[in-house]
């Protein structure tokens, strides 16, 4: 198997710390919409195509137990986790500072 490389720094995906550093300075902001959908949806917005979407979605929804997609800029999770959110993306290397969430 070839080992993949990171565009940006051309370390091993492995070394690479390019996501981790681009986790820690996003500006997000979480948000429960509830108007296009029968259900609540948890919207976080402002991540930047430096983080890894769908690799971030995909932790968020084994982590929260609930379906989600991940689209341009933002994530959209099943239900309504403003409670737990900012704890879970601190874990993930956000920086809790930068997360803002509208409720
Ligand atoms: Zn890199």
């Amino acid at each position: 198997m070839a080992e993949s490389t990171c565009p940006k720094c051309g370390m091993p995906e492995d070394l690479c710390v390019c996501d981790s550093i681009a986790r820690e300075d996003q500006k997000i902001t979480v948000k429960i919409d509830s108007r296009s959908y029968n259900k609540e949806m948890t919207v976080i917005e402002g991540l930047e195509d430096s983080v890894d979407l769908q690799d971030l979605a995909s932790t968020l929804k084994s982590k929260l137990a609930c379906g989600g997609t991940a689209k341009e800029g933002h994530i959209e999770l099943q239900g309504d986790h403003t409670r737990r959110i900012v704890d879970i993306l601190e874990d993930e290397g956000f920086d809790r500072k930068n997360i803002e969430v509208e409720a």
